[in-house]
């Protein structure tokens, strides 16, 4: 007999129709991966569930019904849409409080709290309206975490089926700011929680107390969050909920980022033509006005310019490489100062160092499918997702042993790992990994298991369906 299982799945943003950053790439590939799990005995009705940015861009939408939740002695309209994408449904949450502010996030999350806790209340509603109910419902970082503490309270409240809830940490440090008004004005009590008291107003904090499972980006991840350096606080309260913590790897777009097929970049190769991508190295050394040498080891960074990515390190440690024959092109945008550390070494060393300070989807892909190596010296990191497309196009990967990070670079075999974030553990990792490149062979096969692994949404998927079906056994 066959059985369904429906899933609502709640984020802040999902590519095709609105994308910021990778959680964006997560949600817009996870819940279709989840449905293409579906056969003849288990049915997997995922379905996603946006705020409807301004910024939104969807085609056909078709609206649902305007209702509305109560707030003081008031309420607020909800007006809630439905499209389809490959067949799933899609449901964009509109309203007021998220026109009001335009932007998918704001610098200061005060600004986002309206925002997001009106989008969770008004999600848990929708169901009603759609004539569906979820046995699942999945939410993803601060913004929709109030979703899970709603689905509990309420179910106290007022003694509903039961229905699970899973939260997805991307990012533990951004946990929302406190919502006690917000939450008071729609009529929903703080509970006693064992949070610690300064998280007990936060939106993450809550949604992670009220979740069944709790899910971080990567094994590593889950495994960090245990700790002080990496738990921001909740390490122990994380160490009481141990159980119910697991870690899941997330996936590329494999199609997409197909080095066979990729048609940003000049020279297509895979496994059997490995040796062609060689002329992407040079085309790439030619585009940034670099001398054109096939045996001058090409060092890439592309990467948000923030502290957590430790690009600053992977500064100083180039500073310190006056003596080596080396390229490098920096390829991101993000903080100022470090912004202009990138410019600063391009002025210092202009016939070896480029830095290209803009958001560039073809550049990028043109530097993992020419560059020699790509340095990720992050301080943390949930999971990561370039190093992944990087051994994808053979690109070989410089990691700090850190979250995801870990995971996914085996030393020796698919990349090199240093332990410390300090630029001179990274330096050592380059030397070795420049130690190895003349070695044609011995490079060859690094980049050859890299371009090997199966970094799918379908491994990830899988996992998911088998944390669902242990919750609702
Ligand atoms: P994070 O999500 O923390 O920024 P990830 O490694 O998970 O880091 O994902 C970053 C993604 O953004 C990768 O696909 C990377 O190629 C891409 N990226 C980062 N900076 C740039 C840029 N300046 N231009 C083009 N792509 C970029």
């Amino acid at each position: 007999m066959s059985r369904t299982i429906n899933v609502l799945f709640l984020a802040a943003e999902a590519d095709p129709f609105i994308k910021v950053g990778g959680l964006g790439d997560v949600s817009g590939v996870l819940p279709r991966e989840l449905r293409a799990l579906s056969n003849e005995e288990l049915k997997l009705d995922v379905r996603l569930v946006l705020p409807y940015h301004p910024a939104v861009k969807a085609e056909n939408l078709r609206p649902v019904e305007i209702f509305s939740i109560p707030r003081g002695d008031s309420e607020v309209a909800v007006e809630a849409f439905e499209t389809t994408l490959n067949g799933m449904p899609v449901y964009f949450i509109g309203g007021e409080p998220i026109r009001a502010n335009g932007s998918v996030y704001s610098l200061d999350a005060t600004k986002d709290a309206d925002k997001y806790a009106f989008f969770s209340l008004a999600a848990m509603e929708l169901p009603k309206h759609i004539n569906w109910q979820p046995d699942v419902v999945h939410a993803n970082d601060w913004h929709t975490a109030l979703s899970l503490y709603v689905n509990l309270t309420k179910r106290w409240e007022s003694g509903s089926k039961h229905v699970a809830g899973v939260l997805t940490l991307h990012n533990l440090p951004f946990m929302g700011a406190d919502v006690s008004a917000i939450l008071e004005s729609y009529g929903i009590k703080l509970a006693q929680t064992d949070l610690p008291e300064w998280a007990r107003v936060l939106p993450l904090p809550l949604g992670l107390w009220a979740s069944d499972a709790i899910v971080a980006v990567s094994p590593g991840y889950a495994g960090e969050v245990l700790t002080e350096e990496f738990g921001c606080g909740l390490q122990e309260f994380l160490g009481v909920r141990k159980e119910t913590l697991s870690g899941v790897l997330n996936g590329i777009d494999t199609v997409s980022f197909d080095p066979a097929t990729d048609k940003s970049i000049s020279i297509n190769f895979n496994l059997p033509t490995l040796k062609r991508r060689a002329e992407n190295k040079e085309l790439l050394q030619e585009k940034l006005g670099l001398t054109r040498n096939p045996n001058i080891p090409l060092l890439a960074v592309i990467s948000r310019m923030d502290v957590q990515k430790g690009v600053d390190l992977a500064f100083t440690a180039l500073k310190n490489m006056k003596r080596i024959d080396f390229q490098a092109v920096i390829l991101g945008t993000g903080d100022p100062k470090l912004e202009e550390s990138a410019r600063e070494l391009q002025t210092l060393f202009p016939d070896k160092i480029k830095a290209e300070l803009r958001f560039d989807a073809a550049l990028a892909r043109q530097i993992y499918a020419g560059a020699d190596m790509i340095l990720m010296p992050s301080r943390y990191e949930p999971c990561g997702l370039a190093q992944m497309i990087a051994m994808r196009y053979g690109c070989v990967p410089i990691v700090r042993a850190v979250g995801g990070l870990k995971d996914t670079v085996i030393p020796k075999e698919t990349g090199f790992v240093f332990e410390k974030a300090h630029h001179m553990s990274l330096v050592s990792a380059i030397k070795a990994a420049m130690k190895v490149l003349p070695d044609k062979e011995k490079w060859e096969a690094l980049q050859r298991n890299g371009m090997a692994k199966d970094f799918s949404w379908e491994a990830s998927a899988r996992e998911y369906l088998k944390l669902y079906l242990s919750l609702v056994k």
